[in-house]
C-alpha cells in the first residue's frame, strides 16, 4: 500500500513525524508540497521574501529527498509540487497515486485547521485516511496542564511543568533513515516550478546571504552553538552576535524542533545559564501556540476582555511615521529599518517597537501585527500575537499596563556604543555617541558641529515620550492595577 506526505511548515526530510511514520508504515511513500493559492494569492504581494525562502528551501528538499532514497539503495525520492489550493491539489493528487492515507504534521492555526479540516472531508469522501502528528513543537496544547488539568496562562509555571515533562523521548529525533527505501518514485514528468511560474519575482533574499533549506539551518545552527554560552547577557544587543537567527527555519520547519531542544537541554543539564535561557526560549514558543490553541479569540480580539474597551488612536501620520522608520527616535527607526531591509527584527527590538506604537503613539496592537505579518520573514500568529499582546499589556502574562518602555532609556542601555543604531541610520553616523539615542536633544551649536540637519536628514521626534506616557497611563487607568 501507499501514502502520500503533505509537507507544510516542516521542510525537511530527517527527524520528521509524518514522514516517520508513513515510512514505517507503508511500502510506497510520495512526498508534496502545495503553493497554496490561498494564501499565497490572497495575503501576499508578488514581491515575499518567505515565497523565495520556501521556494529555495522546496527545492533543496527535493534533493534531499533523492539523497536520503540513493543512500537507502532505492530508485525512488523526489518531491511532488503543486500550486494550486490545497484541497484540490491533494485530493487529486491521492486519488491519481491511488495512496490509502495522506498524513501530515499538525499545524495550530486556526485558518490551517479549518484548511486540515476541509482536505480530511474531501479526501474521506474518496475512502482515503488522513492522520496528522505532532512536530512543529516540543509539548501540545493537552501535554503540559496544571494540577486541575487545565491549561496555564501564566508562562512560570508553565515553563516549569514544561520542563519537568521535556524528557529525553521528547526530544529524541525520529529515524527517518532507517525506512527510506520506502520512498516512492514521483510520476513521470513531474518538474519543480521556477518562482516566476509561481507569479512571485525575486527578492532581496540572495544580498542578504540569509542560508536557505536544512544545510542552511545547520549552518546557523553551528555559528551559534558558540555563542550559546552568553546568550543570556548577550540576547539583549541587537548590536551583538548574541542570538541564533533561526526562527525563519523553525517557521519553516528546516530544522526540527526537536534537535535543537535536546542540544539546549543537555548543556542546560551541565549548568550553561545560556542553554537554560534559551531553551526557555523554545518554551516560550511552545506556550503560545499552546494560548492559540486554547484560545482562537485572540487573533482578533485581546486575550483579556476588558482589554477590548482601551481606546486606540487613529493618528494617521503616527502610523506612517512608525511604518516608514521616521518617528525620531533612533532606536525605534533603527528597528523598523532592519525589519524593512531584512525581514528580521531582534527580540529586543521588537518590543521597544511594538511598546512604541502602543504606549508612545496610542495605536492599536493589531495594526502593528499585521505591519509585522506582511513584513516578518519569521511571521508566526501564534508568537507575533503573543508578543504584540505582550507589549500592548493586552495579553497573557503580559508586562504590566503601567510599565511603559522608554525608548530613550532602552537605547542607551542596550545599544549603548550606537553600533546598531548606526548599521541602519548612516545619516546618524557622525553624532556623538552620548546624542545618538535622541539627537534632538543637541543644542544648535551641538547639531552644526556633527553637520545633522534635524527635520531635514533626520525627523524630529514625533511624540514627547514623557507626555506621551501621560496619555497611555490615562488610557489604561480604567482597568485600575490588580490584574
Ligand atoms: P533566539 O533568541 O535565538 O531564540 C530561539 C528561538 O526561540 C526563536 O527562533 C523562536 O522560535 C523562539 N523564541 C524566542 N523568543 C520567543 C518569544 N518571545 N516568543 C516565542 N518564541 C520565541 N517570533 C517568531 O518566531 N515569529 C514572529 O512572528 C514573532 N513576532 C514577534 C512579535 C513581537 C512584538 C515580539 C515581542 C516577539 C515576536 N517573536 C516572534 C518572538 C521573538 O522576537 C523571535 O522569535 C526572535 O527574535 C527570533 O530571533 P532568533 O531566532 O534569533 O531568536
Amino acid at each position: 500500500a501507499s501514502a502520500l506526505v503533505w509537507l507544510r511548515r516542516d521542510l525537511r526530510c530527517h527527524d520528521h513525524a509524518a514522514l516517520y511514520h508513513a515510512l514505517r508504515r507503508f511500502e510506497r511513500v510520495y512526498c508534496v508540497f502545495v503553493f497554496d493559492t490561498d494564501i499565497l494569492d490572497a495575503l501576499l504581494t508578488r514581491c515575499d521574501r518567505r515565497v523565495e525562502f520556501i521556494h529555495a528551501s522546496v527545492c533543496a528538499l527535493d534533493e534531499d529527498l533523492r539523497a536520503l532514497a540513493a543512500r537507502s539503495g532505492a530508485p525512488g525520492g523526489g518531491l511532488i509540487v503543486r500550486h494550486g489550493t490545497a484541497v484540490q491539489c491533494i485530493v487529486q493528487l491521492a486519488r491519481s497515486l491511488g495512496v490509502r492515507e495522506v498524513l501530515a504534521n499538525r499545524d495550530y492555526e486556526p485558518a490551517a485547521l479549518a484548511r486540515d479540516r476541509r482536505v480530511a472531508d474531501g479526501l474521506a469522501a474518496c475512502g482515503i485516511a488522513f492522520s496528522d502528528y505532532k512536530d512543529q513543537v516540543l509539548l501540545e496544547q493537552g501535554e503540559v496542564l496544571n494540577q486541575l488539568g487545565q491549561p496555564y496562562s501564566v508562562f512560570t509555571p508553565y515553563k516549569r511543568t514544561w520542563l519537568q515533562k521535556l524528557d529525553a523521548f521528547q526530544t529524541k529525533p525520529y529515524p527517518v533513515e532507517r525506512h527510506a527505501h520506502h520512498l516512492a518514485v514521483p510520476p513521470a514528468g513531474e518538474r519543480l516550478p521556477t518562482l516566476a511560474d509561481l507569479g512571485f519575482v525575486a527578492t532581496n533574499l540572495a544580498d542578504l546571504q540569509l542560508p536557505v533549506g536544512s544545510r542552511g539551518a545547520q549552518q546557523l545552527l553551528q555559528d551559534f552553538l558558540p555563542h550559546m554560552a552568553a546568550y543570556k547577557l548577550a540576547r539583549d544587543f541587537p548590536g551583538r552576535k548574541g542570538v541564533s537567527y533561526l526562527s525563519v527555519h523553525l517557521r519553516f520547519g528546516t530544522v526540527s524542533i526537536r534537535q535543537l531542544a535536546s542540544l539546549a537541554a543537555r548543556q542546560a543539564a551541565q549548568g550553561c545559564e545560556g542553554a537554560q535561557t534559551w531553551l526557555s526560549e523554545l518554551a516560550w514558543r511552545d506556550f503560545y501556540f499552546m494560548i492559540l490553541w486554547h484560545h482562537p479569540h485572540v487573533v482578533t480580539q485581546a486575550f483579556r476582555p476588558e482589554y477590548d474597551r482601551v481606546q486606540w488612536d487613529d493618528a494617521p501620520e503616527y502610523w506612517q511615521a512608525w511604518c516608514a522608520a521616521r518617528t525620531g527616535y533612533p532606536l525605534v527607526d533603527a528597528a523598523m529599518r532592519q525589519l524593512l531591509q531584512t525581514g528580521y527584527m531582534h527580540n529586543r527590538l521588537r518590543m521597544v517597537v511594538a511598546s512604541f506604537l502602543t504606549k508612545d503613539l496610542g495605536i492599536d496592537w493589531r495594526r502593528g501585527e499585521r505591519f509585522f505579518a506582511q513584513h516578518l520573514n519569521d511571521y508566526d500568529l501564534a508568537a507575533n500575537n503573543g508578543g504584540w499582546q505582550w507589549a500592548a499589556s493586552t495579553g497573557c502574562d503580559a508586562q504590566p499596563w503601567f510599565r511603559i518602555f522608554n525608548p530613550v532609556a532602552q537605547s542607551q542601555k542596550f545599544d549603548p556604543d550606537g553600533r546598531f543604531i548606526r548599521r541602519y541610520l548612516p545619516e546618524l553616523a557622525c553624532v556623538p555617541d552620548k546624542h545618538l539615542h535622541f539627537p534632538a536633544s543637541m543644542k544648535p551649536l551641538e547639531l552644526q558641529a556633527c553637520g545633522l540637519r534635524l527635520g531635514i536628514d533626520y525627523p524630529l521626534p514625533v511624540v514627547d515620550h514623557a507626555s506621551a506616557r501621560e496619555r497611555t497611563l490615562m488610557r489604561f487607568h480604567f482597568l485600575g492595577r490588580g490584574r
